[in-house]
């Protein structure tokens, strides 16, 4: 994708313009599970839109795992599985909603309803694939690296480039790293690296953000890494595929917290040869799982066709809700099910 360059068609920034400018209670919403694109590009959204004078908030349907505590204006956001009420009320209250970082309702879980019933305008910012929604407005690119470096656009778009300030550039950097595992994926093209330099220029410390990010694990966690590679981690060698799975007794073992696990696919996926890594977490009402794959295998087609999931070309998830073993005996049929593309795709 040499020749790529990304730029919102004005017809649609001179949307989101008007949108802006005719609300003043704005609601930004990320998906369950908010990952560091989720947060980052919602926050750095909400500080723009508070140098604008808007009164604006960031809702997040759940916790978010705790290496990204730092991330400014986070202490203001609103987890609405703890504050069902003052959310309720917020809804109610608002003129605009922007949804980031996923583009089907039901992601949202609980806080779906309100998405249903809202009446006023809903804006979509999104790299995900296939929106399953009509939205009133919407910035929706899958060939972006991240939610973040859409937001970026936006921002740039509008002509406030200049507005970027410290904790905008921390928030759009955090989505930009996390979602492409420190620009070693979804990077094919320049401009993730173009934005980080204008935000460098601005004053980002890149190594203080990797330490925070990436050097903060607790004890737990790395010792809970360590069990599942050399205990459960399963390698079906004639299918170029790998699996992790992560039992409720196991989380209690290692004092598991939501987002302990994050990233740990992708270790599955490091072995030579392997194309498809799966991770499965068993919750008390159903199994998460997340898929990677290299090259064209599709795993955002997997997820879609047999895990009610959804998500990239290389990195998707979804739920089952049979038992752990269960569903790891699906998954292997399933796998055989899909072998000449394992075998086929680099
Ligand atoms: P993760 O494995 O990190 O939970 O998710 C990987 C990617 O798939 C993310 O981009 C995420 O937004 C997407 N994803 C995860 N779970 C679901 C799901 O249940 N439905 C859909 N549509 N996408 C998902
Ligand atoms: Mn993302």
């Amino acid at each position: 994708m040499a020749n790529y360059s990304q730029s919102i068609p004005v017809s649609v920034l001179e949307k989101f313009r008007q949108y802006i400018e005719q609300a003043q209670n704005i609601i930004l919403i990320s998906h369950t599970n908010p990952d560091g694109d989720a947060l980052g590009s919602s926050l750095g959204l909400w500080h723009y839109l508070m140098i604008l004078g808007k009164n604006a908030t960031v809702i997040v349907p759940n916790k978010f795992p705790s290496f990204l505590n730092w991330l400014p204006g986070l202490d203001q956001a609103l987890i609405y599985e703890q504050d069902e009420k003052r959310g309720t009320q917020l809804f109610k209250e608002a003129d605009l909603i922007i949804c980031l970082d996923f583009n089907a309702f039901h992601r949202v879980e609980r806080l779906e309803k309100h998405l249903i019933s809202f009446k006023k305008p809903i804006l979509l910012i999104d790299h995900h694939l296939e929106p399953d929604v009509t939205f009133d407005a919407s910035i929706s690119y899958v060939e972006s690296s991240s939610t973040s470096e859409l937001v970026f656009d936006l921002i740039d778009g509008l002509g406030d480039k200049e507005k970027i300030n410290l904790d905008i550039a921390k928030c759009l950097y955090v989505g930009i790293m996390t979602d492409t595992g420190s620009f070693s994926y979804s990077c094919r093209h320049s401009r993730p690296f173009d934005i980080t330099g204008f935000l460098v220029d601005k004053g980002l410390d890149v190594q203080s953000i990797n330490v925070l990010v990436y050097s903060t694990q607790s004890e737990d966690r790395l010792r809970l890494l360590g069990h599942l590679l050399s205990k459960r981690m399963v390698v079906m060698q004639e299918y170029n595929t790998a699996y992790i799975w992560l039992s409720l007794s196991d989380q209690e073992r290692f004092n598991y917290r939501p987002g302990d696990a994050e990233g740990f696919v992708n270790y599955a996926l490091t072995i030579e040869g392997i194309k498809l890594a799966a991770f499965f977490t068993e919750r008390k009402d159903v199994v998460r799982i997340s898929l990677r794959s290299k090259g064209d295998f599709s795993v955002n087609d997997m997820a879609r066709r047999h895990f009610e999931g959804g998500g990239h070309k290389n990195a998707a998830g979804g739920n089952s809700f049979l038992s752990l073993r269960g569903t790891i005996l699906r998954f292997r049929k399933i796998v055989e099910v899909y072998e000449k593309f394992l075998h086929n795709s680099i």
